[in-house]
């Protein structure tokens, strides 16, 4: 995966629907109200949520795929997503209590 920083790819200094203008910055910018095909001329990259949880917990580990794998913060949100996969749609292939039945 390609470990790019988390910086803007637009200006803030450009209103946009449904955006709030602090005198500095356009603010509170809605991706909804925006659209994607939108999204994706001003720079963003067009990915799924999950993709978007693997890259983000990366750029948290120093960029470091290796340190995401082994990161200790089970109460993070995005933590039973940060491979890349849902732990939800897949089967287990662990046991938990060692292998015997709660
Ligand atoms: S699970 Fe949370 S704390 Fe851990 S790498 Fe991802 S974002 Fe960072």
């Amino acid at each position: 995966m390609k470990n790019t920083p988390l910086i803007a790819p637009f200006s803030l200094k450009e209103p946009l629907k449904g955006s709030e203008d602090t005198g500095q910055h356009f603010i509170g910018k809605n991706p909804l109200e925006i659209g994607g095909e939108i999204l994706v001329k001003m720079g963003l990259t067009n990915t799924s949520p999950i993709k978007a949880i693997r890259k983000n917990c990366v750029e948290c580990s120093g960029g470091s795929p290796k340190e995401a794998r082994l990161c200790v913060h089970t109460g993070c949100p995005l933590w039973p997503f940060r491979m890349g996969k849902s732990p939800y749609r897949q089967k287990s292939k662990s046991k938990i209590n060692g292998g015997k039945d709660a």
